[in-house]
């Protein structure tokens, strides 16, 4: 059994690609509502997203290693990578 499929079956996590070397976050102001604590912001593994009171996230590309899981938790739909 391949180490992704063992991942798949006993993390529950569907395998995944990182985006591109190139890529960066961008975060867009106007889909945030900039009045809750950012749930992207936790579940980021390596702490490269911040949040200033409830203010719209910024990401910090030197630590961000374009996972994604920012992109997909955001209910708003706010933070893009690419
Ligand atoms: S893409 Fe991954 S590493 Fe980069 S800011 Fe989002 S959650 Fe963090």
């Amino acid at each position: 059994m391949s180490n992704n499929v063992f991942r798949q079956l006993f993390d529950g996590e569907p395998e995944q690609q990182n985006a591109p070397a190139e890529a960066v976050i961008r975060v867009n102001r106007h889909r945030c509502p900039e009045n809750h604590p950012c749930p992207s912001v936790r579940v980021c593994p390596v702490q490269a997203l911040s949040q200033i009171g409830y203010s719209a996230p910024t990401a910090d590309m030197d630590k961000c290693i374009k996972c994604g899981k920012c992109v997909r938790y955001c209910p708003m739909g706010a933070i893009t990578l690419g």
